[in-house]
């Protein structure tokens, strides 16, 4: 029996912790805010995606940086492994659209309770308020950590779980990369990402509060194209959010300028001729009316009047009198509404940080340190990240599990 010491209390410590205490060793975990799991609660808008439930091929695809890292803990303990977890600890789930799996009860803090009740019932002992501030070390191997309370705890290894840099109030200020930093580790560069956009154009303002349901955007740099999705998006005081906006942002980030467009096809069941062909029904069916008034079968209320400001048809046209031209460019608006990304919002926005402790530094088996013995890595703090879809959980349930299970 070893005495493990786990460092934050968010997804990944809390299974860690779990997964040590069931293999025998006697755990103690340290949380500085005065509850487990403050991120977690606000997950998936309060339900929490758990995880996707996908074969592993999309589970891999769906991971952008160093998924082959993630080999062994994704095959230790999978997406279907993470599902019959929760079941077990009586949590019942439900799948919903694109696979993403959230607890039946449509609530995070059941997620939560399953845990907490978990770690009590295996004895975890769980140490709230206590904000670690360094790791003590010997001759490259762990001895302890210190608290802010100026308390010491020696044990056998230490798990570190103590997240990223996005949405501090919830704790995660990147202290794991400081006690990283401390022992050796390399840090790559960390930016927030999953991030909405900020776009240049002034008609975007005017679309405020509208979300668009099945739309295709493509993000270009120039001529490069840099990612497509299709899905869901949502129009801000300050530019573009939504799922697929914020994935989207995950591909801008390595590479953002000046030149980044985003464009958005409305209507990306109809090609040209097709979306030619309904506006003309459309136009026969409204035929005595002026063009603004023959468009409510086509699009929200809202887009309506900055559609037309940007096809540069005049508002009161005749329908009769619109030109082939002039419908042309209509079309061209529909297929691909464009606007500029001028940045990307910051951390307190942001659902993950970009980058972490360099994981070319970690066994991938066992997520230790390979600087210093005894220190285990998990969850967000390393540089590993996925796209939206419940997979940032899933890295973070995989690698604690992996963590919890290695030491012996
Ligand atoms: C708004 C939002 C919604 C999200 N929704 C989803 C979703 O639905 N599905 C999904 O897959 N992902 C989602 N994510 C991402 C997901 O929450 C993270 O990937 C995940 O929480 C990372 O887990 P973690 O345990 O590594 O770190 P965290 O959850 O950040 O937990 C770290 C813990 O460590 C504690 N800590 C930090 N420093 C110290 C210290 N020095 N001493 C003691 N304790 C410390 C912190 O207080 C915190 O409790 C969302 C993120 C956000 C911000």
């Amino acid at each position: 029996m070893k005495k493990v010491i786990v460092v934050g209390g968010g997804p990944a410590g809390m299974v860690s912790a779990i997964i040590a205490a069931r293999n025998g060793h006697r755990v103690v975990l340290c949380e500085k805010n005065n509850k487990l799991g403050k991120k977690l609660f606000i997950t998936g808008k309060g339900r929490c995606n758990i995880t996707n439930d996908c074969d592993m091929d999309h589970l891999f695809g769906q991971v952008i940086t160093n998924s082959k890292f993630l080999y062994s803990a994704f095959y230790t303990f999978s997406n279907d492994a993470t599902i019959q977890f929760f079941n077990e600890l009586g949590l019942k789930t439900k799948v919903e659209r694109g696979n993403r799996v959230f607890p039946e009860s449509d609530k995070s803090s059941d997620v939560i309770k399953v845990l907490e009740k978990e770690l009590n019932k295996l004895g975890v002992e769980i140490l709230l308020d206590s904000e670690v501030i360094s790791i003590i070390q010997e001759k490259n191997r762990f001895k302890g950590i210190c608290l802010k309370n100026n308390t010491t705890i020696y044990g056998d290894a230490v798990i570190i779980g103590t997240g990223g840099l996005s949405y501090a109030p919830t704790g995660s200020t990147g202290d794991g990369f400081k006690f990283a930093k401390t022992m050796g580790h390399y840090i790559t560069k960390t930016s927030p990402s999953l991030v909405p956009l900020v776009t240049k154009e002034n008609w975007i303002k005017d679309l405020q509060g509208l979300s668009l349901k099945n739309v295709k955007i493509t993000i270009n740099d120039g001529d490069n194209k840099l990612y497509e999705d299709f899905g869901e998006m949502l129009f801000t005081h300050f530019g573009v959010s939504g799922p697929i906006i914020l994935s989207a942002s995950r591909f801008i980030l390595p590479k953002f300028n000046k030149n980044i467009t985003l464009s958005i096809d409305l209507k990306p069941g109809l090609n040209e001729n097709e979306l030619d062909k309904r506006i003309l029904k459309d136009f026969d069916k409204y035929q005595k009316k002026q063009f603004k008034n023959t468009l409510d079968d086509l699009l929200p209320k809202k887009l309506i009047p900055v559609i037309i400001k940007l096809s540069n048809i005049p508002e009161d046209k005749k329908i009769s009198e619109i030109t082939k031209e002039e419908r042309n460019n209509l079309v061209k608006t529909l297929k691909a509404l464009t606007c500029h990304i001028i940045d990307l919002r910051g951390y307190n926005e942001a659902i993950i940080t970009y980058g972490g402790i360099d994981v070319k530094d970690i066994d991938p088996h066992t997520m230790e340190s390979k600087l210093v013995s005894g220190v285990y890595f998990v969850g967000e703090v390393l540089d590993l990240d996925a796209l939206t879809g419940g997979f940032n959980l899933q890295i973070a349930w995989s690698t604690g599990y992996l963590a919890g299970l290695s030491i012996n």
